[in-house]
C-alpha cells in the first residue's frame, strides 16, 4: 500500500460555552486542523490536530501551530518526504518527517493519526490493537472548568457534571491565586470527598515557592494533583520535591526527549501525554513506555478535540497500563442524537463524525471499529470546514 494524496481542512464547530486557560485565551474548537490521506488501495485515513498559536512548550521550546501552518508544512515539507511510503512503515515515516522539517509536531500528529486510521482499516482492527492492545474498555473523564469562570458558576457547573456521572473535576487556575484556593475549597464542599479535584495552572504561578505555598493551601482540601504550576523542568522539580500532593507535567512534557528529562530529574510525579504534543500516536506510545518504566502515572489529555482527534485519544488512553488517570476529552455530541450529557464534558454542539462515542458512568467507551472506529460525515466537514 502506498500513500498517494492528501487534503487539508480548517474546521470550526460552535461551542456550549467559552473555555480558556491561563496560557491561552483563544477559543477552543475554532480553526482545528483536519487531514484526509489517500492511498493507492482506496483506503482513506483521517487525522486531526488542535493546533493553537498560543500553545507551546516551556519558554517557547516548542512553538505554536495553526491549521494554516499545519497545511503549509504538510504540503511543502512532510508530504513530499512520505508520498509513496507504506503507512505500516510508521517508524521510517516518522524519521522521514523529522528529517524533512524539525518540530511542527501538531502537523506530524495529524499525519500519524491518519496513517494509523489507514493501517487499522487495512487489517480490519481498531487502532489500539496497533498500540499494544487495550488495558481498559472505557476512559474516565475529567470535567474541566475554564479559568475565566465566576466561582459560583464554576461550583454550580461542577455539581451538575457530578450529577451526570463525572468523578473528576479539573479546575483551571494560575491567574488569581487566592481565587484558586477559594474555588478549591468551594468545590470540595460542593462535590464531597469522593470526587477527585485537581488544579491545572498552565504555568501560571509566578515562582516555585509561591506554587508550593498556594499548592499547600489547596491541598488542605485534598487536591488530587497540581498540574504544571510553573514554567520549566528545573522549576517543576523544585515543586515536586517540596509539595505533598503529586505534581503533573503537561507543558513541560512535549516530546520523548522531554519525558527522558523529566524521568532523569524526577521533575514530576505524573505526566500528561498528548497525541498532538508528541507528534502522533507512535511517539506518544514511546512516552507512555518511558513513564511506565519510571513508575510515573499518566493520563492522555487534549484540547477539545473533534471526533477524529477524540478517537485517537481514546485509543491512546487505553493502550498502556500506567495511563490510569482521568482525561479531559469532550463527550461528543452529534446533532440529531439525544444529548448524553447537558453539562458534563459537553463542549461542542455538533461534530463531523456520524455517531457519538458512548458515555457511561463518567467514562467514554473506546471505539472498537476498524481504524479509528469513526465514520466521517463529509457534509458536516463541508458545513463547518473549508479546504486550506
Ligand atoms: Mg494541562
Amino acid at each position: 500500500m502506498k500513500i498517494t494524496d492528501f487534503v487539508c481542512y480548517e474546521v470550526s464547530i460552535p461551542t456550549r460555552r467559552r473555555h480558556t486557560w491561563a496560557s491561552s485565551t483563544a477559543d477552543v474548537g475554532q480553526g482545528w486542523f483536519i487531514l484526509k490521506v489517500f492511498t493507492d488501495e482506496g483506503i482513506v485515513g483521517y487525522g486531526e490536530a488542535t493546533a493553537m498559536g498560543e500553545w507551546g512548550g516551556d519558554f517557547s521550546r516548542y512553538y505554536g501551530e495553526t491549521a494554516s501552518t499545519c497545511a503549509v508544512v504538510i504540503r511543502e515539507n512532510i508530504f513530499p518526504a512520505i508520498v509513496g511510503c507504506d503507512p505500516f512503515d510508521i517508524d521510517l515515516i516518522h524519521h522521514k518527517m523529522d528529517s524533512a522539517i524539525r518540530g511542527h509536531n501538531y502537523a506530524k500528529a495529524a499525519v500519524d493519526i491518519a496513517l494509523y486510521d489507514i493501517m487499522g482499516k487495512k487489517i480490519n482492527m481498531p487502532v489500539y490493537k496497533l498500540l499494544g492492545g487495550k488495558h481498559r474498555d472505557r476512559i474516565p473523564l475529567a470535567h474541566s472548568l475554564g479559568v475565566v469562570m465566576d466561582i459560583n458558576a464554576a461550583v454550580d457547573e461542577a455539581k451538575k457534571a457530578v450529577d451526570e456521572g463525572i468523578k473528576n473535576i479539573k479546575m483551571k487556575g494560575g491567574l488569581d491565586l487566592p481565587r484558586d484556593v477559594e474555588l478549591m475549597k468551594r468545590l470540595r464542599e460542593a462535590v464531597g470527598p469522593d470526587v477527585n479535584v485537581l488544579v491545572d495552572a498552565n504555568q501560571g504561578y509566578p515562582s516555585p515557592k509561591e506554587a508550593i505555598k498556594w499548592g499547600t493551601e489547596m491541598n488542605r482540601y485534598n487536591l488530587q494533583y497540581l498540574e504544571q504550576p510553573v514554567e520549566g523542568i528545573m522549576q517543576m522539580q523544585q515543586i515536586t520535591k517540596m509539595l505533598q500532593c503529586p505534581v503533573c507535567a503537561d507543558e513541560s512534557c512535549w516530546t520523548v526527549a522531554d519525558a527522558l528529562d523529566i524521568v532523569s530529574l524526577r521533575a514530576a510525579d505524573y505526566v500528561s501525554i498528548y497525541v498532538s504534543k508528541a507528534g502522533g500516536l507512535y511517539p506518544a506510545r514511546t512516552i507512555a513506555s518511558i513513564c511506565e518504566n519510571a513508575k510515573i502515572r499518566c493520563n492522555v489529555n487534549g484540547s477539545g478535540e473533534f471526533g477524529i482527534g477524540n478517537a485517537a485519544n481514546l485509543h491512546m488512553a487505553c493502550c498502556a497500563k500506567n495511563i490510569d488517570l482521568a482525561s479531559v476529552f469532550p463527550v461528543t455530541h452529534v446533532e440529531g442524537y439525544p444529548e448524553q450529557t447537558k453539562v458534563a464534558a459537553h463542549w461542542y454542539r455538533d461534530d463531523i463524525i456520524r455517531e457519538p462515542f458512548r458515555y457511561e458512568d463518567g467514562c467514554l467507551v473506546v471505539p472498537n471499529g476498524p481504524g479509528l472506529g469513526v465514520e466521517i460525515d463529509e457534509e458536516k466537514l463541508k458545513k463547518y470546514g473549508k479546504e486550506i
